[in-house]
């Protein structure tokens, strides 16, 4: 573990939900902060606040095309990419795009800068997964060719292809396996569990369950999945280091969880199953806590009710703080 300072990042994927918070987080600890999006899933909306913060630059381009001269920077974090299923289904060239060309550039970057490198990637790599809880030793259980190995090969690929950098060019990598991540800023439309189950509580709508129900998700409050990758930066772990939340709950207990958080009755409503869908999910942490000294802060409940809050008052500032 070490905890050097980051001077200034590029954060690409910065204006979208994570890397919005991202880019605050590193601001709000003295880093200066170029921040890259295409805006293809982000919302320019989440970083407007931050165009007046000293240290704070925005530019307008899309990651799979050669990067204007930004200067300097010792710290990379790579998080443009589309992130939700109905994101990628959407947009199933552009992701891969984005997790090789994409990731490509990024490297490029890191290299000739000397800079450390965080690839965001997911615990989409293990697929539905056989082996539970997930620890980084599993090397996953992925279908090629379903609809959403778009989205899983991409980042697979991108993990590849950071390991060959680093093994072959001497680039200072690390690899982030991030699980469910949820909080402010999540669109109602994006079609992640979480942010439906918000939606449909707060217009008193059924809460739609995929196939049984039964299924399982972990989910990690935003602040902490930033926390995760911030100390992944600045140590020298290379990874793959899984940041999530091991508090696992089936797909149903987190709808009820939900709607009683935002005061909603409602019944679940059970709707066709999604293909290939994960059947458990619950990351192993015990290497980030070694290396890394990092857990999740923020219990569920907390997180939820600020998320709930949130979409509430989606104008208001979005609580990302621990305290
Ligand atoms: P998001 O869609 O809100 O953010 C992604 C951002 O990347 C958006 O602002 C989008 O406009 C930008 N982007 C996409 N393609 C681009 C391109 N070609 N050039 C420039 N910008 C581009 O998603 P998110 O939930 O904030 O996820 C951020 C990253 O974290 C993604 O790489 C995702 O795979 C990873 N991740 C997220 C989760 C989660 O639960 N949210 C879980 C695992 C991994």
């Amino acid at each position: 573990m070490t905890t050097s300072h980051i001077h200034r990042a590029l954060v690409l994927g910065g204006s979208g939900f994570i890397g919005s918070h991202l880019c605050e987080s590193l601001l709000d600890s003295g880093t200066s902060v170029i921040c890259v999006d295409n805006f293809s899933t982000g919302n320019a909306v989440n970083i407007q606040s931050l165009l007046e913060v000293k240290g704070f630059q925005l530019v307008e381009h899309d990651i799979t095309e050669p990067l204007p001269d930004i200067g300097m920077v010792d710290a990379i974090f790579h998080l443009a990419s589309p992130a939700s299923p109905a994101d990628y289904h959407r947009l199933p060239i552009e992701t891969l795009r984005a997790g090789s060309i994409g990731t490509e550039r990024a490297l490029e970057i890191a290299s000739a800068n000397n800079a450390r490198f965080v690839l965001a990637s997911t615990s989409e790599v293990y697929g539905d997964p056989q082996v539970h809880p997930q620890h980084e030793t599993y090397f996953g259980n992925v279908n090629p060719v379903g609809p959403r190995s778009v989205y899983d090969e991409a980042k697979r690929y991108a993990e590849a292809l950071t390991s060959a950098y680093r093994r072959s060019r001497s680039v200072n990598t690390a690899i982030a396996r991030i699980f469910n991540t949820y909080g402010p800023r999540m669109r109602a439309e994006d079609g992640r569990m979480i942010p439906t189950f918000i939606a449909q509580s707060l217009a008193g709508d059924k809460l739609t369950v995929t196939g049984t129900g039964q299924q399982t998700r972990s989910i990690c409050f935003v602040s902490d999945t930033v926390a995760g990758l911030i100390a992944l930066a600045r140590s020298n772990e290379p990874g793959p280091i899984n940041i999530g939340n091991p508090v696992e709950a089936s797909v149903a207990e987190w709808a009820v969880r939900v709607a009683a958080i935002a005061g909603s009755t409602a019944e679940l409503d059970f709707i066709d199953a999604v293909e290939d869908d994960p059947r458990r999910r619950c990351p192993d942490i015990s290497r980030a806590r070694l290396r890394l000294g990092w857990e999740p802060l923020i219990g569920i409940d907390a997180g939820l009710r600020r998320t709930v809050d949130w979409f509430t008052h989606p104008t208001s500032p979005a609580p990302t703080s621990v305290g």
